[in-house]
């Protein structure tokens, strides 16, 4: 159907366009852009989705540096580490995989990043630019939705936009970056009272709650743009997203698949902020 939003392309083609620019970058004698992602532990997931990121990073000529911390790592070595990645010149970019282990306070690890070096965008430094209406690095998975708006050329200023989640990395700053293109943004989260409702008044709808068909394809109206950012393994084995994909589909104007849609374009985005941090922010020059 001509309406599925191909986010697997899309991506492709924003990394096979840094890749030339990281070319363009070496060509002239500079240093590639590098990247270090660190895992802790050895949850299944996580390490999928590390190995999809470095698997970009060498797509796009970036150079990825890994490290795979044991499960039992320390919060005062983990720290230790990202001091040292703060102060390598050859680091652009540090990516800490989440979850971590109980044990290590997240908030305390994403706050010791060199701000200039969080491509995640989740420091609170950065979280706030975006807030502030001065973005410089913003959160991927949101950004990359903004570029699948931009894509399909949808008209986000003035539209009616519904978040459905209002985690830190998903919905909260997918609201700011809505907000920032000018919709008129209702964020619903689990206290919400008529989220059917707030679903059906809505020209762009993005799910990210993490629950299989928690948003009916007959809450969608008509002509809607649908983004559905869950990833959620059923007892089948099958990959779906939050949305009830084959009843949304017909009444959306523009719907992304699970798998194929949002989950590519994060990874796609990581790559693009690396590359934004190498020449913006380090001084690697096009
Ligand atoms: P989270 O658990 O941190 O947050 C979930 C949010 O959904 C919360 O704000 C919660 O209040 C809300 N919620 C839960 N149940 C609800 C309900 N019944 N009605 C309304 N709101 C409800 O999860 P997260 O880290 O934001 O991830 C959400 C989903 O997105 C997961 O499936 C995750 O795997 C996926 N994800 C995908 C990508 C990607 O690149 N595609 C990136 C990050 C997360």
């Amino acid at each position: 159907s001509g309406n599925i939003i191909d986010g697997r392309a899309i991506a492709t083609q924003l990394i096979e366009r840094i890749g030339q620019q990281v070319a363009n970058l070496t060509a002239a004698g500079q240093r590639p852009p590098g990247l270090a992602v660190i895992l802790v532990g050895e949850d299944p997931a996580s390490q999928v989705y590390v190995n999809n990121k470095r698997r970009a990073c060498e797509k796009a000529g970036i150079v990825s540096k890994a490290f795979d911390l044991p499960p039992e790592t320390t919060e005062q070595s983990l720290l230790a580490l990202i001091d040292q990645l703060n102060n390598d010149v050859t680091v652009d970019g540090i990516l800490v995989q989440l979850p971590l282990p109980a044990h290590i306070n997240q908030e305390l690890v994403i706050e010791r990043i060199d701000p200039s070096k969080d491509v995640d965008g989740f420091h609170p430094y950065n979280m706030g630019r975006l807030a502030l209406r001065m973005p410089v690095l913003r959160p991927c998975t949101p950004k990359g939705i903004m570029t699948l708006l931009e894509t399909i050329n949808a008209k986000v200023r003035g539209s009616k936009a519904t978040i459905v989640g209002a985690s830190n990395i998903v919905g909260r700053p997918m609201s700011l970056e809505l907000l920032l293109a000018g919709a008129t943004v209702t964020t619903c989260h689990r206290f919400t009272q008529d989220l059917a409702a707030e679903v059906a008044a809505a020209d762009i709808v993005v799910v990210g709650a993490g629950k299989p068909g928690l948003v009916k394809g007959e809450w969608i109206k008509p002509g809607a743009i649908v983004i559905d950012v869950g990833i959620n393994r059923l007892p089948s084995g099958k990959l779906v997203g939050d949305v009830e994909f084959e009843e949304a589909q017909p009444r959306a104007s523009w719907i992304t698949p699970v798998p194929g849609g949002v989950g590519q374009m994060t990874v796609a985005t990581l790559i693009e902020n690396t590359f934004y941090t190498a020449t913006e922010l380090h001084g690697l020059h096009q």
